[in-house]
Formats: C-alpha cells, sequence, structure tokens
C-alpha cells in the first residue's frame, strides 16, 4: 500500500463509544462503511451510563490499591469483567487470561502507574484488531517520550511512520508510549486524542476522525444556552481560543500534531454517524455574512489587579516590571488590559491565592503606583470568530446585547487579530450575558 496514492482516515473512538459490545458493534459498522478508514485509535472502554466506572480509573485504583500495599485481586476482577463482557458480546474468539494475569503481576510488582492506566487501551486496542481484524500495533514501540517525560514528537514521527508503512491497516492503543528506559508513560488524561493526532500525521492522513458521543462542537454551552447550533467549520485558531475558555470535546495537545501537518480533524458522533459533526482546519475560505461569530465560551473564578499611575505611558519598563512581580509567584497571566494610565491584569483567582498580598506589595514597591486594586468574581466570556475581521460593528452588538440585558461590562479586551472579543462581567451576570450575547448573534 503507498500512502500517497491512497486516501487514508485516521479513526479514534473515545471510551463511550468503547464502553460496551453494543457500542464496539457501532464502531464496526462506522469503520466497515469506509474502507479508508485503516487506522484505528481506541481509548480503553468508559462509563456504559452515569455513575459506572471508566476502565481507566479502575487501573489507577488497582495502581493505587497495591502501592499502599494491599491485594488488587478484587478491582482487577471487575476490569476482566468489562473485557469479557464486551469479547462476549462481539462473539470473537479471544482470550485475554495470560494478559490479565501479567497485567495484575506486574501492577503489584511496581510497574508503576502509567503502566497500570495504559493497559485500558492496550487490552481495548487487542479486543478490536480481533474484531476488526486488522493489526495490532503497540505504541510502545513507536510513541516515544524523552527522560523529562515530555513528547517527542519527531522520533515518534519517524518510528511510526516507518512502522504504519509496513501495515494495511491497524489499532494502535491510544494515550501511551514509552520512555527512553522502555518504561511505559501516558499522556495527560483524555490523552488518546493526541494520539489518534500523532498517529495521522504519520500515516499521512488526508482526515483525523474523532468519534465521540457528541456530534461536534456546539456555539455554546448547552446548560447555559439552550439547544446552541453545531459548529460546522472551525479553525484551529479559534478552537484555541474557544477551548482555552472551557469548551472541551478534544484533548488541547491534540492539535498540534495534525496542524503541523496541515490535516483536518473531524468530530462526529458514534452515536449519530449520519450527523456531519465539526471539521476542524488551519483555514477556511468559506465566508458566510450571517454567522459571523463561531462560537461563545466562558469561565468564572477570575479577579483583576488594576493598577494606576499618572503618566504610566510614558514610563519606560512599567509593563515589565508589575508582570515580574506576577511572574515571581511563579503565576501565569490570563489578560492584560490596558488604558492610558491603568493597567489591569487579569489573573485566575485559585492561583492567586495564596500569593495576592506578596504580589501587590512587590507591584507596591516595583513600580511606586498611585493605587492599586484586586477585584474578585469575574468571569470572562469570549465571543470568537474568523468572520470578524471582515464584518463591521460586532463589538458594538456584543456591547449592546450585554447592555440590554442589564448587565455591566467589567472589562473589554479585543485580540489584535480580530478573532475574539473577550469581556468580563460580574460572575452573577455570567450566564444571562452568554445568552444574550448568543441570542444577538445566532437566533
Ligand atoms: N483512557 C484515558 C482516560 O480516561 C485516555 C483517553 O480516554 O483518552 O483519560
Amino acid at each position: 500500500m503507498n500512502f500517497h496514492t491512497f486516501h487514508i482516515k485516521v479513526v479514534k473512538f473515545g471510551g463511550s463509544s468503547l464502553a460496551d459490545a453494543e457500542h464496539v458493534k457501532k464502531v464496526g459498522d462506522i469503520i466497515r462503511a469506509d474502507p479508508t478508514r485503516v487506522f484505528v485509535v481506541p481509548s480503553a472502554p468508559g462509563k456504559r451510563f452515569s455513575g459506572d466506572t471508566k476502565v481507566t480509573d479502575m487501573l489507577y485504583e488497582c495502581y493505587n490499591v497495591s502501592a499502599a500495599g494491599g491485594d488488587l485481586a478484587e478491582v482487577f476482577s471487575k476490569i476482566e469483567e468489562r473485557y469479557n463482557d464486551i469479547i462476549r458480546g462481539l462473539g470473537i474468539e479471544l482470550d485475554l487470561t495470560e494478559e490479565y494475569t501479567h497485567i495484575r503481576w506486574a501492577i503489584a510488582h511496581s510497574a508503576g502507574r502509567d503502566y497500570a492506566a495504559s493497559r485500558g487501551e492496550y487490552l481495548n486496542g487487542l479486543v478490536l484488531a480481533a474484531y476488526l481484524k486488522y493489526d495490532f500495533i503497540d505504541p510502545a514501540r513507536f510513541v516515544k517520550f524523552f527522560d523529562d517525560g515530555t513528547f517527542d514528537s519527531e522520533t515518534t514521527n519517524t518510528l511510526l511512520s516507518e512502522e504504519l508503512k509496513k501495515h494495511e491497516n491497524g489499532v494502535i492503543p491510544g494515550f501511551y508510549g514509552s520512555m527512553p528506559n522502555g518504561t511505559i508513560r501516558t499522556f495527560s488524561r483524555g490523552g488518546s486524542d493526541v494520539t489518534g493526532s500523532i498517529v495521522a500525521r504519520a500515516a499521512e492522513a488526508d482526515l483525523y476522525e474523532n468519534w465521540t458521543d457528541v456530534s461536534g462542537f456546539l456555539m455554546a454551552d448547552p446548560r447555559i444556552v439552550d439547544h446552541p447550533q453545531g459548529i460546522s467549520f472551525i479553525t484551529y485558531r479559534e478552537l484555541r481560543e474557544l477551548s482555552y475558555m472551557g469548551a472541551t470535546v478534544l484533548h488541547e495537545d491534540a492539535i498540534f500534531p495534525v496542524r503541523f501537518a496541515g490535516i483536518p480533524i473531524n468530530i462526529r458522533n458514534t452515536n449519530a454517524p449520519e450527523d456531519p459533526g465539526t471539521i476542524i482546519l488551519s483555514h477556511t475560505d468559506s465566508y458566510d455574512p450571517s454567522s459571523i461569530i463561531t462560537g461563545i465560551a466562558g469561565k468564572k473564578g477570575f479577579c483583576v489587579i488594576t493598577i494606576e499611575k499618572a503618566m504610566m505611558n510614558a514610563e519606560k519598563g512599567f509593563g515589565r516590571k508589575v508582570l515580574e512581580a506576577i511572574e515571581k509567584e511563579n503565576i501565569s497571566f490570563e489578560h492584560l488590559p490596558s488604558g492610558i494610565d491603568t493597567m489591569s491584569v487579569v489573573l485566575n483567582r485559585a492561583e492567586l491565592a495564596g500569593s495576592r498580598d506578596r504580589i501587590i506589595n512587590r507591584i507596591c514597591a516595583m513600580v511606586e503606583p498611585d493605587a492599586v486594586s484586586v477585584e474578585e468574581g469575574l468571569a470572562l466570556i469570549a465571543v470568537v470568530g474568523r468572520g470578524m475581521v471582515k464584518s463591521k460593528g460586532t463589538a458594538v452588538r456584543v456591547f449592546k446585547a450585554v447592555a440590554d440585558a442589564g448587565i455591566n461590562i467589567r472589562m473589554i479586551d479585543q485580540g489584535s487579530s480580530e478573532l475574539n472579543i473577550i469581556i468580563g462581567v460580574d460572575e452573577a451576570d455570567f450566564e444571562k450575558a452568554m445568552r444574550a450575547i448568543y441570542a444577538e448573534f445566532v437566533s
């Protein structure tokens, strides 16, 4: 098989798409419906119903029990049951007894926390490979981390692309790889998304399909806005803005490998495969004047330090000193809206908590301001859309919608890329402001 003449899709399935045999059958149908779906990246079985436990969490539990000197037999047998149920439900000939014995032994003999967690994907990969009759490709051999635990993208890409060329198809478990000394290392939680992206890049895929339990991204959080519209197309940059503000469907790090390679991601719904989902891509020329806004997202839990000083704008190094005072506490700032004689720094309240007084004292010592104030209880809302560059009056519409809803705007920050407008409102007004903005642009 030659990568350059065939079309290839890499398909990643999340834990809820693989929670039981019934779901795995749907996954099989999806894969078989399109012969270009040649490389499959599974998560570990997730929750079958609300209140259920993900296999990954059960594996962490095994590790904890064993690290505390306990007997992991009971928790581990529940894990075995989960896989055995799936295997039985699929009606395949697969006996994982030896695998179970080995894994249980390894966890009990200090194989490590990441090793334990990774076995959820590993076992699910074996099941899926047997069911689909695809090759099983163990990422421990190809997905590599540096000694400091960070991901080694280039070595991985070289090793993995070489390997994939040897296979017509394959199942590559998500979430883990290995350290230079061979021990297993996982990405952070939800990391199978990252593996999918890495495999897509290595396979030079045309598309990275990420199958989950929602039909892509919505324009706003459905817990706040009633039945928000879906997003058909979104750029990587817009997605970064929205996910920074709390819109989560995809692991943040999953964007980088495919973005680098110019491969679009399509978020799809395993339970509604006919839905086209959301396509994430580098840029899109499609410009629809009726949809200036791509999405709205927001978060509570911010506070603002405002520093006032007459003639501040003429004072060299003023901003640097303020930021240095914050950096010294090892805190990162979120936004920096500034006026002529005022500068505000927006910070995450939880991060600031223990260092607040020290920061204020340091700012006072370093820049001798006329006044410094700290305001708590700020929520930020980001209105994001590539269409803003081309349309006039977007900011006015945002402000008017919020003002008409009787809400006071406490902060405004428009990115110079004109991709977003961020406003700060009282936490108590957060939901109302989100709904007002949504109604202005979407209804
Ligand atoms: N199974 C892992 C987790 O629960 C990774 C993943 O599902 O992507 O975080």
